[in-house]
């Protein structure tokens, strides 16, 4: 089955479940995860052009033979391609890379100070020229987005941010949810590193005869917010998506709220350039 769709503050349509591809080798390994994810149903590829993987992620979408109008393709410009004029730059190098003509989601990689509110005015640009089909943005704390709306006119329509039971994001989620942003969650399985073995986590899946995985990516649809679970295990890739046959009750997702402590597997937005 194909996951179900969100719409975004312009009207787009996006899958609540995407595939993930931070640390997929470009080549064989990348192509084999996109092919197998498409194969499984998923129709939305979450790709930056520091994963340098974009080249096998456009190969996949063609080889898939699946429709491009059927497809979500969001790419990122990097730290280092920020500013208006090299982040056009960087979006034609990414196009190029994918083999595609427009992408569905362009989004800021990270809140580069200084730079950030240039470059999201290059994003703007491309999406008035029709070139993304919706821009956004990553890593943004609440005071980042509150800047860049203050000194820009299109709300951003995603804010990508790392999100999972251990850090579960509710002020930056209900900040997003008043201006209209959509939240997607980056590494929803805390990389694969802790998350399984929690035993409310456990005790949930098995009652309802699903993985520790299924619960959380679970967690994540019922809280509203789009996931984008990483594997290149065909196996893991199908069982990412097998998430739409059961419900956790509101008892169950408290119980996952009340996991929340606040902690990062990845860096924090506000030290990281
Ligand atoms: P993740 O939380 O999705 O974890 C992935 C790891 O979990 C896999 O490598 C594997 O070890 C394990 N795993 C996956 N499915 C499993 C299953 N069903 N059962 C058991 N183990 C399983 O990690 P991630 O890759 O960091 O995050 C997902 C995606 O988010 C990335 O691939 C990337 O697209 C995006 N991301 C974005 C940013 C950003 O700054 N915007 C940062 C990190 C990640």
């Amino acid at each position: 089955m194909t996951a179900p769709v969100i719409t975004l503050n312009n009207g787009l349509q996006m899958p609540v479940v995407g595939l993930g591809v931070w640390k997929a080798k470009d080549g064989e390994e990348v192509k084999t995860a996109v092919k197998a994810a498409l194969a499984a149903g998923y129709r939305s590829i979450d790709t930056a052009a520091v994963y340098q993987n974009e080249s096998g992620v456009g190969e996949a979408i063609r080889e898939s033979g699946v429709p491009r109008e059927e497809l979500f393709i969001t790419t990122k410009v990097w730290n280092s391609d920020q500013g208006y004029e090299s982040t056009l730059q960087a979006f034609e190098t990414s196009l190029e890379k994918l083999g595609l003509d427009y992408v569905d989601l362009y989004l800021v990689h990270w809140p580069v100070k200084g730079k950030y509110i240039d470059t999201y005015r290059a994003l703007e640009k491309l999406y008035a020229d029709g070139r993304v089909r919706a821009i956004g943005v990553s890593n943004f704390h609440i005071h980042h987005l509150e800047d860049l709306m203050a000194h820009t006119s299109v709300v951003p329509a995603v804010n990508q941010i790392e999100l999972h039971p251990r850090l579960s994001q509710t002020e930056i989620r209900s900040f997003c949810q008043q201006h209209g942003i959509a939240v997607e969650a980056w590494s929803p399985l805390m990389q694969g590193g802790g998350i399984f073995e929690n035993e409310t986590l456990r005790a949930i899946a098995e009652k309802h005869g699903k993985t520790p995985a299924q619960v959380v990516l679970r967690w994540d649809i019922q809280s509203g917010i789009v996931t984008i679970p990483k594997s290149v295990t065909p196996s893991r890739i199908q069982e990412n998506l097998n998430i739409f046959d059961f419900e956790l009750s509101a008892e169950e997702m408290a119980q996952i709220d009340a996991l929340n402590e606040n902690r990062r597997v990845g860096a924090d937005p506000d030290n990281f350039n």
